[in-house]
């Protein structure tokens, strides 16, 4: 979707024809999670395809801000940036100012009306089924996000990611592979699968679940890729097929994201997470006696229309009997267009705050004790970077952390290491979510 407004705002297309011959320096600020990551790789890949030079937001004429509108919190971020980069226009430090991202498939003519410094407001990108789309990698090349749908089937009655996404879609088999191919041949070490909910991923296109399918092929087309990482399962959609192909393929990271919401039946049923307490607790039995080593992060979210002291609780009882790795939460953000923006017994924000600094404090002790069983173990640990603060120092991760959402590992060594090597460490100190130890 490209915004026209009154004024005559030229598109994208204009000004890419006008100026692809001068080749402008195009910039990006990305927002959001990783898979409005991939979106802005894409972009990118198509600016430097229209003949114009990717350079660092600082050095750019033309700004591309790539939005998130997925809670308020995410939506008054991208106006802050909207409002900076503006400002820099004013300045004349800017050309241009192209809005990009779910904020822009949300709220285009909004923002035309309010910002008139914006050249151009383009929507969601549409995810291509078939073809490997060229990108600049954001990432650092031994790591890659592959992207393998868009949007989901399930409605969840707080969630407007389908309304901004529209239907749901999956990307070929043979294009997803082709692109982990190409990563493969690049020297990629990890992969992380991303959707909205890859484990419906199939479901349209081979009309059933084929994630687990999808994941055999990749494991048996890759050679230096070692970590195929799963983030944003749907706990609905988790098949003993798929938990079989994760405990069973050694390139799999013993690692599963699964955002379970709540644990209240009757939250469970209002949010629409088509799941029972039941089955949630049986899910989390059947993960952890199939793959007992296997790292498990969860979101949960507090303060849903309804939501009573005791409902919090059980969810508080939940959370401190299952002991999750990782476990993040939201305060319930009422977003406009969702069934339960329009629900009786919103919860008072205050109370909101009060029950989300409880669970994660709760869920800190347990992250704390939970990274204890690693001490004087050895681990096989990705080095992501060397430490600017010393020499023979370097930031890696295990295949139980994901990159940027989850804790890293401090790597002591006397070898010289470079990102993307594996190696073995052993583990001298933890912490709360991070770990330490020296090369062996
Ligand atoms: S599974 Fe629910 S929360 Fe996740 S993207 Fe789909 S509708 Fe939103």
């Amino acid at each position: 979707m490209i915004m026209k407004s009154k004024r005559r705002v030229r598109t994208s297309k204009d000004f890419c024809a006008e100026r692809a011959s001068q080749g402008q320096r195009v910039g990006i600020i990305n927002l959001g999670c990783a898979r409005n990551l991939v979106d802005a790789q894409v972009i990118l890949g198509n600016v430097q395809k229209q003949g114009h030079t990717i350079v660092d937001i600082k050095n750019s004429e033309v700004a591309i801000l790539n939005t998130c509108a997925f809670i308020e919190e995410a939506k008054k971020e991208s106006i802050d940036a909207i409002v900076d980069l503006v400002e820099l226009k004013k300045q004349g430090r800017l050309k241009k100012i192209i809005v990009t991202g779910c904020l822009a498939q949300r709220y285009g003519p909004e923002l035309i009306k309010e910002f008139k410094e914006i050249d151009a407001v383009i929507g969601a990108q549409k995810l291509d089924q078939r073809n490997v789309p060229e990108q600049i990698l954001l990432t650092p090349g031994h790591t890659a996000y592959v992207k393998i749908c868009e949007s989901c089937y399930n409605c969840c009655s707080f969630c407007v990611i389908p309304a901004i996404k529209g239907k749901f879609v999956s990307r070929t088999m043979e294009s997803v592979l082709k692109e982990v191919e190409r990563l493969d041949a690049g020297g990629g070490k990890e992969i992380n699968i991303i959707g909205q909910d890859i484990t419906a991923y199939g479901m349209d296109i081979y009309h059933q679940k084929s994630l687990a399918r999808l994941l055999q092929k990749i494991a048996a087309v890759t050679k230096n890729i070692q970590w195929i990482r799963l983030l944003y399962a749907f706990p609905a959609h988790v098949t003993d097929e798929l938990i079989d192909v994760i405990a069973g393929e050694d390139k799999i990271c013993k690692y599963l994201d699964i955002p379970l919401q709540h644990i209240s039946g009757h939250l469970l049923k209002a949010m629409n997470r088509n799941m029972t307490t039941r089955q949630t607790m049986a899910l989390i039995r059947k993960l952890r006696t199939r793959i007992p080593e296997a790292s498990l992060r969860t979101t949960f979210i507090v303060g849903f229309p309804g939501e009573t002291q005791e409902d919090f609780e059980e969810l508080l009882r939940f959370v401190e009997e299952t002991r999750f790795d990782k476990a993040g939460g939201f305060a319930y953000s009422r977003e406009e267009g969702t069934p339960a923006f329009e629900w009786p017994d919103q919860v008072p924000e205050n109370i909101k705050k009060k029950r989300l600094d409880k669970l994660m404090k709760v869920q800190r002790g347990i992250s704390q004790s939970v990274q204890e069983r690693f001490l004087g173990e050895t681990l096989n640990v990705l080095i992501d970077e060397k430490s600017l603060e010393e020499k023979g120092l370097y930031i890696g991760r295990t295949e139980f952390d994901a990159p940027e959402v989850d804790g890293a590992v401090t790597v002591r060594s006397q070898k010289l290491l470079n990102p993307g090597d594996f190696v073995s460490v052993k583990i001298r100190d933890t912490y709360e979510y991070d770990l330490a130890g020296e090369a062996v």
